[in-house]
């Protein structure tokens, strides 16, 4: 069986004492999920306390971005070095709004992902597509290029270390969610293109996290569908019982 994940990316949202609060109270319900790893993704301004907190628990730390670089003048910028020794596990990258608003393109973000790996952090990778995007029919082709740009000249054995999620632009804080038809068959069109540029035993065991308005009253269903392996919350992770209801959404 395929991991499943819930990762909860709080964005710049929360001062750190309201971010200790809210991962304390994840941390008090976490041992009431049993089909999922939970993942917290704080501001990185809030990594160290926070990991001092969840060091030892169920509860997993995220970063939501880091450099290319792993040290050396790249003035602001977060090492995935430091992220690893602070005891951090995974990094969001390629999510649309670095996209965006940072321009990260796919290239930049592969550089990206080949630092986390090098530091023994495993990459959430972000693919999705814009609303005009899916109206002129071509969500398939952006979320295909996404990632064979941003993650197909890995090895097998550091693609296996990925765990993928789908984004479609137009649901993420909009509170317009995709249906889980339309998430479950860009996500079995995701795991038919990792299957045909590695094998279908390694696309089989490919976790794919379902992001974009999702919360607890329509996680279940979403969760349902075959090929959605969990998800990637962002408005909704930052109570923490509507988070761990999601993440109980099994
Ligand atoms: C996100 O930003 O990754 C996200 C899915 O946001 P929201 O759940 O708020 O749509």
């Amino acid at each position: 069986m395929r991991k499943q994940i819930v990762a909860g990316n709080w964005k710049m949202n929360t001062s750190v004492a309201e971010g200790k609060e809210l991962a304390t109270g994840v941390m008090a319900l976490v041992n009431t999920v049993q089909n999922a790893e939970v993942i917290i993704a704080p501001p990185a301004t809030h990594l160290t306390e926070i990991a001092k907190l969840t060091k030892g628990s169920a509860v997993k730390l995220a970063a939501q971005n880091c450099s290319q670089a792993a040290s050396g003048a790249y003035t602001g910028e977060i090492s995935p070095k430091t992220l690893a020794e602070i005891g951090v596990e995974y990094v969001i990258l390629g999510h649309s709004e670095r996209r965006t608003y940072f321009n990260e393109t796919g290239s930049l973000l592969n550089e990206k992902v080949k630092a986390v790996l090098n530091f023994n952090l495993k990459p959430i990778f972000c693919v999705g597509e814009r609303l005009e995007e899916r109206e002129s029919g071509q969500e398939k082709e952006v979320v295909q290029s996404q990632l064979a740009v941003g993650l197909f000249n890995l090895s097998e054995a550091d693609f296996a270390k990925v765990v993928i999620a789908y984004e479609p632009v137009w649901a993420i804080g909009t509170g317009k969610t995709a249906t889980s038809a339309q998430a479950q068959e860009m996500h079995q069109f995701i795991r038919s293109v990792i299957a045909m540029r590695y094998s279908k035993t390694i696309a089989d065991k490919t976790t794919i996290l379902y992001g974009g308005s999702c919360k607890a009253s329509n996680a279940r269903e979403l969760f349902a569908a075959p090929d959605i392996d969990g998800g990637l919350i962002g408005g909704a992770s930052l109570v923490a019982d509507e988070f761990i209801n999601i993440c109980k959404s099994f």
